[in-house]
């Protein structure tokens, strides 16, 4: 392998979000990003393909075109892996037909993906692919933490079990957690709190991943921007029963019209916070609902980890709202968690602890990067 960069494809339903990264010395130094939006919307981008052709189009007249010896891989994001895919693999025709066969499991997301990996191969066939999945972090979760508690023949017959998402993130910032405090990341027990407008929270021992809140699918779990997270299953039944409602109505209730959108009409906690501070009432319970979940998760993952080390906040609620990272740890002096007041105010883009000197737990704000780990997990792949 001569070529040091990587291009980092993250191929939407109706998006390609790309970005080149120079790994060089492990430096993983952006060199050109951006995105193509409304696919199959315009006349310009009807399709994947030309969506594609216009990210190459971009790169060449940077300078930095899909020709480029120094292109080393192109690392794809690939949401759903199942139980097969545990590790960052290169990509043959055999394995987009795995990826395919995947679907069912992530009919919105795996698609995309396959359409993303089929265009970049045809664009560069001698250039080594690799698919980076959002499940492969939680490879890990023991048998007793992925079972759902339902009939064994049933659930293995569908591949009913727990497979959790956002992956890359929870691997990366786990890592830049320990690197932040110091130490190594095998003696560090820490709950990561992804909290962007899909959410998750994982209980991460050691850098191994050993529970995490989304599921079969990343409906299950924290409040989120648009989608439900945790209910009783029996909603589902009332709602067909009673409400007359069809399986695409409600899994469209669930995932579109719920969370902070279905509680106040508004998906966005910037939003929430200044509707909060005009007094308005919706806006209030929507922020108590969505802080209680969360604080749950914590207690739960506390118990499941036994000791934990560090509390870290991730994406764009939580790098960014203070508010959310404030009440969400207020109260837990028991479980030896205390934020500090004046340093959880301060607004930052990089790494940082929010709480007390004598916290127990450190309570850390740790940006994501899930496109520098892509590139790195795809590098170290085709490196070796
Ligand atoms: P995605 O899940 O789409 O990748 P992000 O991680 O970018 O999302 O997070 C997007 C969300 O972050 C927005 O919906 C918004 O609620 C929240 N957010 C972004 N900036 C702020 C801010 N300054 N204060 C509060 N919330 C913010």
């Amino acid at each position: 392998m001569n070529g040091t960069r990587v291009l980092v494809l993250n191929s939407g339903s109706s998006s390609v979000k790309y970005q080149l990264l120079d790994m060089a010395e492990g430096a993983g130094a952006r060199l050109a990003s951006g995105v193509v939006e409304r696919i199959g919307e315009s006349p310009e981008v009807p399709d994947h393909a030309a969506a594609l052709k216009r990210v190459a189009g971009e790169l060449a007249a940077q300078d930095l075109g899909l020709d480029s010896p120094a292109l080393a891989a192109v690392g794809h994001r690939v949401v759903h892996g199942g139980t097969r895919f545990t590790e960052p693999t290169l990509i043959t025709d055999e394995v987009v037909a795995a990826i395919e066969e995947l679907v069912p499991l992530a009919p919105l997301h795996n698609p995309a993906n396959i359409t993303g990996i089929r265009v970049a191969r045809e664009l560069r066939p001698d250039l080594p692919q690799v698919a980076v999945f959002d499940t492969a972090f939680h490879a890990t979760i023991p048998e007793a933490a992925a079972r759902y508690a339902i009939d064994t023949a049933t659930a293995d017959a569908h591949g009913v079990r727990r497979y959790g998402f956002h992956g890359t993130s929870h691997a990366y910032v786990s890592r830049a957690t320990a690197e932040l405090l110091g130490r190594d990341v095998c003696e560090v027990n820490t709950i990561v709190l992804h909290l962007g407008n899909g959410a998750s929270a994982s209980a991460v021992r050691g850098g191994v991943c050993v529970d995490t809140s989304m599921g079969l699918t990343p409906l299950e779990g924290l409040v989120m921007g648009t989608r439900s997270g945790d209910l009783d299953p029996a909603v589902i039944f009332h709602l067909a029963r009673v409400g007359g409602l069809s399986t695409d109505e409600i899994d469209t209730l669930l995932n579109k019209r719920s969370g902070l959108l279905g509680l106040c009409g508004d998906n966005d906690m910037r939003e929430i916070t200044r509707r909060i501070g005009e007094g308005d009432e919706r806006a209030r319970l929507a922020f108590d609902v969505y802080i209680h979940r969360l604080r749950k998760y914590v207690g739960a993952y506390t118990a499941v980890l036994g000791r934990v080390d560090a509390v870290a906040f991730t994406a764009g609620v939580g790098e960014n709202a203070a508010a959310v990272r404030e009440a969400a740890m207020a109260g837990l002096e028991g479980l030896g968690i205390e934020v500090d007041a004046a340093r959880n105010a301060v607004r930052g883009s990089s790494a940082r602890i929010v709480s007390a000197d004598g916290s127990r737990v450190a309570v850390a704000v740790v940006p994501t990067d899930e496109e520098l780990e892509i590139a790195t997990e795809a590098y170290a792949l085709v490196g070796s």
